[in-house]
């Protein structure tokens, strides 16, 4: 039977999986997943792996150290990321490539344009990409932090139809199933909600950084694409061998009706905020070409530093979250239009809309930790 629903899909596979010990690389998971991968590309179906596991496939060359500072991570996941390569390469009689990634290469449009580029140009030649964050460079503020996240950002970037992500359960339950047995699958997810990200709660894997919060953030990422996106237990070759049948083996989050613009995607689920806008109480919301433009007369605060054509937040002064958008305004200019208020009355109306209305990003703030 053949798989008839994809063309691309991005799979992403966790450190447990790679490295279950934490000694090195270990091909007891890796030998059915590279089958799975073999089989799509033998129907036709072109694959691109989001793969962890550098940090955790490094640290037996730091003594396997319990609480390794970040220089050594970075220095494990410098050395490990060879080992992962390797592993998955010995499976493999295709050419594969390295693409190692930073939120601050996603999150900048041109680089972002380029990273697909680079991708479509590896897949139209049949090199299977496999992507992992560059942890060697990223500090705090430039990493994605997760390859939850990041492989919904790359399968948003690479046009996938499905983003598929290995987990250590079956899918998303109900409740803890490590905690509780009255635990159900949850087969079917058709609205991520807020219900969705209380059920993920405490689930969580002791190798990798991810846990299931992190999965659902991925699936709502890859959803609002027009991705239809799995959860499965990538430890059961079973998993896999339903997959390829077309078939369901853990927890599908059906793709939104309306997908959102490639362009506003971007600037809701990867772009990230260089600094914020305070605007006051009262204001019209949401300002979109119905309603008032935002201008320096209703910015109360400034925060951070930013350029024309940054990303940045706009913000209640309750501090909720209204919208992402584009700079009009550096906020060098804003500052100093703020520093001028009294005196600046003239000037202030002199002032355009502060922000871009050409991808107005509007966040839902029922859970808004999800497009930080
Ligand atoms: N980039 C990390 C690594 O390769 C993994 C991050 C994650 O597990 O989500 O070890």
């Amino acid at each position: 039977m053949k798989n008839n629903q994809w063309k691309r899909i991005v799979l992403k596979v966790g450190s447990a999986l790679i490295a279950p010990e934490r000694k090195g690389c270990s091909s007891r998971y890796l030998l059915h997943i590279a089958k799975f991968i073999l089989q799509c590309r033998d129907q036709g179906i072109e694959v691109i792996l989001v793969s962890s596991g550098s940090v955790a496939a490094g640290s037996h060359f730091f003594g396997n150290l319990e609480n390794p500072s970040l220089a050594i991570k970075k220095a494990m996941a410098a050395a490990g990321q060879n080992e992962m390569m390797a592993a998955w390469d010995r499976f493999f009689d295709f050419p594969s490539a390295q693409i190692l990634l930073t939120h601050g290469d996603l999150r900048d449009k041109e680089r972002y344009d380029s990273v697909r580029e680079t991708m479509f140009a590896l897949l139209d030649n049949g090199i299977l990409p496999i992507v992992n964050e560059n942890d060697v460079v990223t500090t705090d503020e430039l990493k994605v932090g997760d390859n939850d996240n990041l492989s919904a950002m790359v399968a948003a970037a690479a046009d996938a139809d499905s983003l598929i992500i290995c987990s250590d359960i079956d899918g998303l339950y109900n409740k803890n199933p490590h905690t509780n047995t009255d635990a159900k699958l949850i087969k079917q997810v058709h609205n991520i909600d807020q219900s969705i990200y209380d059920m993920a709660g405490g689930a969580h894997s002791s190798v990798g950084t991810g846990g299931m919060k992190t999965k659902i953030e991925a699936a709502e990422k890859a959803t609002s694409h027009g991705l239809s996106t799995y959860i499965i237990n990538g430890f059961k070759e079973s998993s896999f061998e339903q997959l390829i049948l077309g078939n369901n083996p853990g927890t599908i989050f059906s793709p939104y009706d309306s997908p959102m613009k490639e362009d506003l995607h971007w600037m809701t689920h990867t772009a990230k905020a260089q600094g914020e806008l305070v605007i006051e109480d009262g204001f019209d919301y949401p300002f979109d070409e119905n309603s008032e433009q935002l201008t320096s007369n209703e910015i109360s605060e400034v925060h951070g530093e930013f350029a024309v054509g940054d990303t940045i937040l706009v913000r209640s002064e309750d501090g909720k979250h209204l919208a992402k958008a584009e700079a009009n305004y550096s906020s060098c200019l804003l500052n100093f239009i703020a520093t001028h208020d009294e005196e600046g009355d003239e000037f202030q109306h002199h002032t355009g809309p502060i922000i871009s209305d050409k991808n107005i990003a509007y966040l839902d703030n029922s859970h808004e930790e999800a497009h930080k």
